[in-house]
């Protein structure tokens, strides 16, 4: 593969980046460009022009056709409408145009994107906005390219209709809190402060043929049946060696598109369940860490089918192994380059660095319940709480020697923290801690990790800006509380202590360092008064309760109108997942698996009689037939129960119908499942009538 030879020309070659910006505009434009990108700045109308006409010639040169704005509607995925550059001319020829006003501002039919009826559909009008601070990129599709321009997406008043305008709003907001905590130490200098995002991606890989043959992994991106193979996960290590060409072969491919794109990724193979591996790009600012996520996750699957292969970013594509997450790795830094995070060696930015972890500590504590909607979705349902990493209560690890610092302010001990590394509290001297000093907890849903927190429940196949956009805010309003405080301080140092003290302390019972798996631990949790929302229909209250409301309200985040929506897009989304389940099921269960066991039956019938009329004992063929039967008349009831159910959810609708889906439609799509994983075990391996487990993830 030659063009993994010249990585530095290939690097960034589909994205019209600051490099390239910079060679082709005029450089006053230029300058205000890059000024409006720093400050946030609208554009004005000259040099949006100017822009629009070079990213064109850019884009042209590279083979592009057409252009879009992409966006991020509430469904999850990225959406774009094409339109060509061409553009009809009085003689009855063409030229290939962009204007500034394309480019600035577009206008799909929005209509049918979910809007949660903040938009009736006969006022169907909504807006995409460039996204100056996202370079824009081709994206190709084989014979085609396209100019993809980063939008937000937003109604005729400005409400968000996307997941990029609340997170721009929340960057926005922790901005300025942020700004307000550097000036009470002193720092004149910082003007703006950036959260950064580094979204770690796990994914699964499956063999296309394989896949072509499961509806429910083509319906629903999961199994619906299947039984553990008689090897899984315990065996991960030998089956390494085996599914190494092919898939490293894959993640070559998927390496260069993505360098392509200018986005860093480094690929590898992950240690958890069989045919599971992940990709960790290096950070970037969040919305563009974003927009980047959504392209990984596009170009993942689209490199995929070129390799005879699907990428599975369900949560939980198999029952019984190991889901998929994204850990989302956060900091918050300012322009001045100082990561907030750090707890660093200089006394004074440590009381700034406990000063933002008793923020952090608030923020999480205060608003558990939020954070963990932020990672809900259906398919998240079956990996948070479910014994597998991590669990659905929100807690902080801070590992040992952080924690211990943690207790010596709360019981005012200026005693020096026990510890092997250069630790102590107190007035003057203060804590330093090393990053490797952060041990690794992996069933912790929010650790500290040296200079940043990961936020370890993000769902794998979601849009993190969801998370990002509640973790911004959460922090922007604490910093905001400790600066309304600080600010009136007249004697700063004091006022610095005691509050961070008193924080702590109220605030202590996030904390907690040890299994998050165990039995123990959820009892625990609930001793501290912890939320534990098992479900996403749990969780989505959380959005539109009166704290919630008042937080976002209070950052200029979201209305409580977008967020009734948002809660109402939930609800929809999630009984509309379970709908298709159930209808995949029942399809499956209908079509394909009571029909093979039906001939199994038979077969084995057969052979009794015929084993018996030559009067030798059929006990072994009898007793088989009698065990499938059993099995095949649970099946049969189940079945049938369950399409009554799915036909009395489908006369419910929003909050109503997802409730019924998670409290009636789940349990009986388990029960429906139960006897057809059994008979899966004893049916004759040539009648049934999809690929196993075992197929599915040793066969790649
Ligand atoms: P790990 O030990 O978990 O592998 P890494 O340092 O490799 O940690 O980082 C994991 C992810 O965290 C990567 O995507 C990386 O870019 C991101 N990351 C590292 N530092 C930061 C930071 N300061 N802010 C946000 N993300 C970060
Ligand atoms: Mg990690």
């Amino acid at each position: 593969m030659s063009e993994y030879q010249d990585i530095p020309s290939l690097y960034g070659s589909s994205v019209f980046s600051d490099k390239e910006m910079r060679a082709r505009l005029p450089r006053e434009i230029y300058k205000r460009l890059a000024a409006s990108i720093a400050t946030g700045e609208e554009l004005d109308p000259a040099v949006a022009d100017a822009t629009a006409s070079a990213m064109k010639a850019w884009a042209i040169e590279q083979g592009a056709t057409h252009y879009t704005h992409w966006f991020q509607p509430l469904t999850g995925t990225t959406a774009e409408k094409h339109d060509s550059f061409i553009s009809p001319q009085k003689d009855g020829s063409v030229i290939m145009e962009l204007r500034g006003k394309e480019l600035i501002r577009g206008e799909p039919d929005a209509s049918s994107f979910p809007s949660g009826g903040i938009r009736a559909t006969f006022e169907a009008r909504g807006y995409t906005v460039w996204d100056i601070t996202s370079p824009a990129f081709l994206y190709d599709n084989g014979d085609t390219k396209t100019l993809c321009i980063p939008t937000a997406f937003c109604g005729y008043n400005g409400e968000a209709l996307d997941q990029k305008t609340p997170l721009l709003r929340s960057m926005e907001a922790v901005s300025r809190q942020a700004v307000r905590i550097c000036r009470l130490f002193g720092d004149n200098l910082t003007q703006r402060v950036t959260t950064s995002v580094g979204p770690e991606q796990e994914y699964f890989i499956v063999d296309r043929e394989t896949y072509l043959k499961r509806k429910d992994l083509i319906f629903t991106g999961r199994t619906l049946f299947g039984a553990m193979p008689p090897k899984g996960q315990e065996m991960e290590d030998h089956y390494f060696g085996a599914i190494k060409e092919r898939v490293s072969n894959y993640m070559k491919d998927l390496d260069i598109e993505l360098w392509k794109l200018g986005i860093p990724a480094k690929t590898e193979h992950n240690e958890a369940a069989p045919a599971q591996h992940e990709l960790a790009p290096i950070y970037n600012t969040t919305n563009v860490a974003t927009d980047e996520n959504m392209l990984v996750m596009n170009v993942m699957k689209k490199v995929a089918l070129r390799h005879g292969l699907v990428c599975l970013l369900h949560e939980k594509p198999f029952a019984g192994v190991n889901g998929s997450g994204k850990h989302n790795n956060w900091s918050l830094t300012t322009d001045t380059g100082h990561n907030l995070l750090e707890p660093g060696r200089d006394p004074q930015k440590n009381w700034m660095f406990l000063l933002v972890l008793a923020a952090m500590m608030k923020a999480v504590d205060e608003h558990a319940g939020l954070l963990r909607m932020s990672a809900a979705n259906p398919g998240n349902d079956h990996r948070l709480g479910a014994n597998e990493a991590p669990p659905a209560i929100i807690s902080m690890f801070l590992g040992d020697q952080l924690t211990a610092v943690v207790d010596h302010i709360i019981r005012g001990s200026e005693e020096t923290v026990p510890s092997a590394s250069i630790m102590r509290v107190g007035v003057s001297t203060l804590p330093f801690i090393r990053r490797d000093a952060t041990d690794r907890n992996r069933t912790s849903p929010f650790a500290f990790t040296g200079n940043k927190f990961e936020f370890r429940m993000v769902p794998s196949s979601g849009c993190i800006a969801d998370a990002n956009t509640v973790l911004n805010t959460i922090a922007a309003e604490a910093f905001g509380a400790f600066a309304d405080e600080l600010e009136k301080a007249e004697d700063f140092e004091a006022a610095l202590h005691a509050l961070i003290r008193r924080e702590m302390t109220a605030h202590q019972r996030i904390i907690f360092n040890g299994n998050g798996y165990t039995d123990e631990w959820v009892a625990e949790a609930t001793r501290r008064g912890l939320p534990n929302l098992r479900s996403m229909v749990d969780a989505v209250p959380e959005l539109v309760k009166p704290a919630s409301v008042a937080l976002f309200a209070h950052q200029g985040v979201f209305t409580e109108k977008e967020l009734r929506a948002r809660a109402d897009v939930s609800y929809e989304l999630y009984a509309k997942t379970i709908n298709i389940e159930a209808l995949t099921m029942i399809d499956m269960a209908g079509k394909d698996i009571v029909p093979a066991v039906v001939r199994y039956t038979g077969e084995l019938a057969r052979a009794a009689r015929e084993v018996e009329s030559l009067s030798v004992d059929a006990s072994v063929q009898k007793e088989l037939l009698t065990r499938v039967n059993v099995l095949l008349r649970q099946a049969g009831d189940a079945l049938a129960d369950l399409r009554v159910k799915q036909e009395k959810a489908a006369a419910l609708t929003g909050a109503e119908q997802a409730r019924y889906a998670h409290d009636v439609i789940c349990p009986a799509m388990e029960v429906l499942r139960a006897p057809v994983d059994h008979l899966e075990m004893i049916v004759d391996g040539r009648l049934w009538p999809m690929p196993t487990y075992g197929d599915l993830l040793f066969n790649v």
